[in-house]
């Protein structure tokens, strides 16, 4: 085949696609112009078959950009809601813990618990919150301070993260053992995440990344007919962050995936955002989750992380899901 052949009548270079290779580009350069014949000299910048394929993988590569290979989610917040189980397990470790004469928590405690869930990043964070607001610790406070005051109390109260941490996992396993079911019962999954999850396995990668016990994780999945093998959950029990555990499934690929991360807490995507080896995995926010509106609106600024709505997720995410970045 021949090549794509008008000859202009304004002159200057011009560049001209073979039919047989379109990647082949041939500048010719006229040598005169706006005359009734016109006269072409090959100027030699030709594109190699090799550079050609590459051009074309990196087109290819763009255009399919919009799926991921792998789609890694956290737990709570984003696939459960779980407040009702953090609340009692949480009264039930401070009651171990800090022995008050009554054991039933005030009225409006659970309710100020819920809207300070946002500030937790794990476990043993949460019945260091019940103490703070039975001190009277203004929730403003607690939204703009947490690290400090959760240390604070700590150190005062002579506590230690890990023996908080295991105290509130035996607990939720005792818990387990005595009631399976009243357990269960305690959690709710968000209207259509189970049903996305579902259609997602057949098509992605899926991994789950969360901050709460795997085996945890693991039994709240199955009662809901999700089945996912051990190596696909990675929970607290890992102790690594999840920007480590997203550059370990970067690095167990056999080719670069296309990594989608869901997370429901702004700090861990802002830590996955410093890792300059991480610049690829896209971050998305999901606003359903335990996060506040001040967080929801630096997402909303954030060039990188995207906000997504829980009927975006359920609906036509991964799938023509993507802002270009
Ligand atoms: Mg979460």
């Amino acid at each position: 085949m021949g090549t794509a052949h008008q000859p202009s009548h304004k002159g200057g270079t011009r560049y001209e696609v073979s039919y047989s290779n379109p990647w082949r580009i041939h500048e010719r350069r006229e040598t005169r112009f706006r005359r009734g014949v016109l006269q072409v000299a090959p100027t030699g910048v030709r594109i190699s078959n090799r550079i050609a394929i590459v051009i074309a993988v990196l087109i290819l590569k763009k255009m399919t950009a919009s799926t991921p290979t792998i789609l890694a989610l956290d737990f709570d917040g984003v696939i459960c809601d779980g407040l009702i189980e953090y609340f009692e397990v949480s009264w039930h470790t401070y009651c171990q813990v800090w022995c008050p004469a009554n054991e039933t928590p005030p009225d409006d405690l659970a309710a100020k618990f819920y809207r300070l869930r946002p500030v937790i990043e794990t476990g043993w964070e949460m019945p260091i919150l019940i103490k703070a607001l039975l001190e009277g610790i203004e929730e403003e406070n607690i939204l703009q301070d947490w690290e400090t005051i959760a240390k604070k109390i700590l150190q005062e109260d002579h506590l230690n993260s890990t023996e908080l941490s295991s105290k509130l996992d035996k607990t939720r396993d005792d818990w387990i053992t005595r009631d399976l079911n009243g357990w269960l019962g305690l959690h709710r999954f968000y209207p259509g995440v189970v049903e996305k999850i579902q259609a997602t396995l057949a098509s992605y990668s899926l991994y789950i990344i969360s901050t709460k016990e795997a085996r945890f994780v693991q039994q709240l999945l199955s009662q809901q007919g999700i089945i996912l093998s051990s190596e696909k959950i990675f929970g607290k029990e890992v102790k690594r962050p999840k920007h480590e555990i997203l550059r370990e499934l970067i690095q167990a690929a056999d080719t670069s995936p296309e990594i989608w991360f869901v997370e429901d807490r702004l700090k861990t995507l802002q830590l996955v955002k410093q890792q300059p080896d991480l610049e690829d995995v896209k971050l998305f926010l999901a606003d359903w989750g335990y996060n506040t509106s001040s967080e929801k609106a630096t997402a909303q600024h954030d060039s990188r992380i995207q906000l997504l709505s829980l009927s975006q997720f359920a609906k036509d995410f991964p799938m023509n899901y993507a802002r270009s970045y």
